[in-house]
């Protein structure tokens, strides 16, 4: 059965068809999906996701996108809420210097908080970073992220900064960004990242792999994305999606 480490089938893009979709997603072979919170009511939306379903997950945190507006009293409501016994992870967290929807010393605060949080609630981490990688490892290293580890989502670094964060106690989580025609950067990261410290996800609604392209995505989607690590892997399909589920249960310490 797949894992999907990383979703958003709270967004409204599912309002109109969610439980049909979810119900597919699992019929499809997709027993598990982390979906993981970006904000304040979307912690809510995910919590509430993962207590309809049986193999839905929750991870709670703020999305750099969205520290501006929220307020650090959250922090104290993660800890409390992540009592809950389908509360895997603390995220998604991170840095975003692309959009640069907050400002970046805000973010910088942020992530290192819920590192912290992360830290003290023994609970991993689900890291976005984009155009942010140096800042990111620095905190990483600072924060010593390794003590509680977790996983890069989408990951779009070089093969050195995987490197660096499997040393780290991370995981590389793999989207459908690896399928692109022009994907360069993934494949060979894919190729350098032992089996066992890979991650699948969709990241959906956003990311649909190829053949798909342009549609919304979900998680039936996801096998497409893992026939490509298999064949840059040289691996049979059916071994990938044993060991990347494996890994996932393992970090996100699922029975
Ligand atoms: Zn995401």
């Amino acid at each position: 059965m797949l894992f999907d480490s990383h979703a958003h089938y709270d967004d409204e893009r599912f309002n109109e068809d969610r439980d049909i979709v979810l119900k597919s997603v699992y019929e499809s072979g997709v027993g598990y999906v982390l979906n993981a919170a970006s904000d304040v009511a979307s912690i809510d939306s995910t919590l509430e996701l993962s207590e309809k379903y049986d193999f839905v997950y929750a991870a709670i945190g703020i999305h750099p996108h969205n520290v501006e507006k929220a307020e650090t009293g959250v922090l104290d409501r993660i800890a409390e809420l992540s009592k809950r016994p389908k509360v895997v992870a603390i995220g998604e967290i991170g840095l975003d210097y692309y959009y640069d929807f907050s400002p970046r010393e805000l973010q910088k605060k942020w992530l290192i908080m819920q590192i912290g949080l992360a830290k003290d609630l023994k609970l991993p981490i689900i890291v976005h970073n984009r155009d942010s990688h140096q800042d990111i490892l620095d905190i990483v290293k600072s924060e010593n992220a390794k003590k509680t580890g977790g996983v890069f989502h989408m990951f779009s670094g070089s093969v050195e900064m995987a490197e660096i964060l499997l040393d780290n106690n991370f995981y590389i989580s793999v989207g459908g960004v690896v399928t692109f025609n022009n994907a360069k950067k993934i494949v060979d990261v894919v190729k350098a990242v032992p089996p066992d410290r890979l991650l699948v996800e969709t990241d959906c609604p956003y990311m649909t792999p190829v053949p798909f392209r342009g549609r919304r995505n979900d998680s039936t989607y996801m096998i497409n994305t893992v026939r490509k690590i298999a064949e840059i892997k040289g691996m049979e399909v059916e071994r990938i999606i044993e060991i990347t589920t494996k890994n996932a249960k393992d970090l996100f310490n699922i029975k």
